[in-house]
């Protein structure tokens, strides 16, 4: 068996990678069970959206319910410590409609950086999925697929159960419930919408700032925004936003068409075909299902403007959630009731820290999730420097 670490970090995620760029002790490792940080080399369509420029309070509401548990956290490290910690680092970023992205290298460019300025002074353990942990003592033993370890204090930064394919499938639950920890019901969030009805000829289309309609039971809820169809159903912001509902099948209806220059009197007014009128205004494989496409505008009688009507203001589709595969975000994990808020300490376990996703806080679509997960992180690593010195 090794020496004592002072700590070992589960996961070189953003919060895991941030935790360790900010412990003052070299004694730490790192172990990953891939090679670290692929979520976020993957983030923001590869832009990576850091963070946004919501004042604080504005920014908690961004949580749900949950917000005010970040406020400590927040109060020690947002937006502006992120973007200077980037700066020393040579990220640049801008603002982009309130959002902020990385200017100057992509996310996967980001997540290598972030990676090698850790490495310089701590060993990152990749392909080295851990698979038990235990408290002997004042010990923590970690076991992991080829090794195992001891440690005074265990920081699990092992992310969600979305996109498992990152390494983040789900397992860190597992190894927090081995440490006495409570999971909260977990359901894929910001998640795309499968559908069974055959959309696939549709792939690729995108609608830029519409309204979507969620029809749950009696309740409809409508946001505005681009939509995009994909092999699968619908993605895309809208889609990502609604998805924060909690269902299992549902309707949708989309506005396809929702701009001022059309209008039902011009459409009347047309000499040519339906189809070619409408193609003005949406893309042609959408023309191609509208009703009475082929007949001649000018001819269309009361009941077939308003099949048009129809057609063009609630097109419906039959959808379900994709799945953690597919998901960008897990709501659930780890109980923050057993969290500390001013150190991300288990309220459970002494030197036991959770930083991240896998703790049960979510944030909507726009940087919180990241900025909730650097600050975290940055929050464990003060917390133990204040332990150890
Ligand atoms: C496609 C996509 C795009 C996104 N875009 C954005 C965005 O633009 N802005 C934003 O704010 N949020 C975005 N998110 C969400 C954001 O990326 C995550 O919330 C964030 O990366 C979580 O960081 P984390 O450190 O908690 O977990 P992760 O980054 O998932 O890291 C967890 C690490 O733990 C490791 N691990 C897991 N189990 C074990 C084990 N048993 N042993 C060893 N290692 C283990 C994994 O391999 C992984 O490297 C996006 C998510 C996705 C999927």
């Amino acid at each position: 068996m090794s020496k004592v670490l002072d700590v070992i970090i589960v996961g070189a995620g953003a919060s895991g990678l941030a935790c360790a760029y900010f412990l003052k002790t070299n004694n730490v490792t790192i172990i990953d069970k891939y090679e670290g940080a692929k979520k976020l080399a993957m983030t923001g369509n590869n832009r990576c959206n850091i963070t946004n420029i919501l004042p604080l309070e504005d920014f908690l509401l961004g949580y749900g319910r949950d917000g005010q548990f970040l406020r400590n956290t927040f109060d020690n490290f947002f937006r502006d410590e992120l973007l200077s910690w980037l700066k020393r680092l040579g990220v640049e970023t801008h603002e982009e409609n309130g959002k902020i992205f990385l200017k100057n290298m992509s996310s996967k460019e980001f997540s290598k950086l972030l990676k090698s300025k850790v490495e310089t002074r701590i060993k990152i353990k990749k392909f080295e999925p851990v698979i038990s942990i235990k408290k002997e003592g004042d010990l923590f033993i970690v076991q992991t697929a080829k090794n195992v370890y001891k440690t005074l204090n265990l920081v699990l930064a092992a992310g969600s159960k979305s996109y498992p394919q990152t390494g983040s499938d789900g397992f860190g639950y597992s190894l927090a419930k081995q440490l006495g920890h409570t999971v909260v019901d977990l359901e894929p969030i910001e998640v795309p919408f499968c559908s069974k009805d055959k959309l696939d000829h549709l792939r690729g289309i995108s609608l830029k700032d519409i309204s979507v309609t969620l029809k749950l039971g009696n309740k409809r809820i409508t946001e505005k925004g681009d939509v995009l169809f994909t092999h699968f159903g619908l993605s895309g912001p809208v889609i990502l936003k609604l998805s924060a509902n909690s269902f299992k099948e549902a309707e949708i209806s989309i506005k396809l068409l929702d701009s001022p220059k059309y209008t039902v009197e011009k459409l009347h007014f047309y000499k040519g075909k339906t189809k070619n009128y409408l193609s003005k205004f949406l893309p042609k494989r959408l023309t191609e299902l509208s009703p009475h496409k082929e007949l001649q505008a000018a001819n269309l009688n009361k009941k077939q403007l308003k099949d048009i009507e129809s057609f063009l203001s609630n097109f419906c589709i039959k959808v379900t959630k994709c799945g953690f595969k597919r998901a960008f975000v897990t709501n659930g994990g780890v109980s923050i009731k057993e969290i500390n808020p001013k150190t991300f300490e288990s309220k459970i376990m002494k030197n036991l820290f959770f930083c991240g996703e896998i703790v049960d806080i979510q944030g909507s679509v726009g940087g919180f999730n990241l900025q909730y997960a650097f600050s975290s992180g940055y929050t464990v690593a003060s917390t133990i420097n204040n332990i150890i010195s």
